[in-house]
């Protein structure tokens, strides 16, 4: 019976803890910490951060604040669209 097997190289989508959660947002001052230049914005986003992103592809174990960043949601999809080497996350 190997039907259902998940096979995935890497964590397709990691979900952080609530201790990472808030350890990121408050990190982030509740501030969406995007400050990448393919986005819209120049230099810090600062919009409101709703949605935690994944940003190393692969998390070690109590690295998981540092692999996470707190981003609104327009800057997460533009993470996704983006990225090159962290793309199909
Ligand atoms: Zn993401
Ligand atoms: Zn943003
Ligand atoms: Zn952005």
């Amino acid at each position: 019976m190997n039907s259902v097997v998940f096979q995935s190289k890497r964590v397709a989508k990691l979900t952080f803890s609530e201790p990472v959660k808030q350890a990121v947002r408050q990190r982030a001052r509740g501030k969406c910490e995007c400050a990448r230049n393919t986005c819209p914005h120049y230099g810090p986003c600062k919009a409101p951060g709703t949605e935690f992103h994944q940003k190393l592809a692969t998390v070690t174990e109590g690295e998981e604040t540092r692999a996470c960043q707190l981003l609104c949601k327009a800057c997460h999809q533009q993470a996704h669209a983006s990225s090159g080497s962290l793309g199909r996350m």
